[in-house]
């Protein structure tokens, strides 16, 4: 009896009931140069629980995240609004069941509740 699979299972580490990681080589699909996915970034992804490979090299990466920031404060985002479909970023990252709107539409927003809350009270 040949078992090829196992021992093709023994070269590249695999169960032993340890993971072994070996440095990968990926293609950033934003400048298409490829980069190293390094075997301590891969043990770093599992441990966060991130099962999807980096799609971006370091420099996109960083990139993305500085573009994102768009000059706003740590934890800011970028939304759609509601109202008037415009992009806009925020200071805060918004929950996902509320609507979110851009400064402006925010404050005609407040403005008019303002006036109904007014209007309530009299
Ligand atoms: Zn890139
Ligand atoms: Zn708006």
């Amino acid at each position: 009896m040949s078992l090829p699979l196992a021992e093709a299972s023994m070269c590249i580490g695999v169960g032993r009931g340890n993971m072994e990681f070996q440095d990968k080589t990926l293609r950033c699909r934003d400048c298409e140069q490829s980069f190293v996915f390094t075997a301590g970034e891969q043990g770093f992804y599992l441990e966060k629980g991130l099962m999807n490979e980096p799609q971006r090299c370091p420099n996109c990466r960083a990139n993305r995240r500085r573009e994102r920031a768009g000059g706003v404060r740590d934890g800011g985002a970028t939304i759609t609004c509601a109202s008037c479909g415009r992009e806009a970023t925020v200071p805060f990252v918004p929950r996902l069941d509320r609507p979110v709107y851009c400064n402006d539409c925010f404050s005609t927003q407040r403005a008019a509740t303002e006036v109904r809350v007014g209007a309530s009270v009299e």
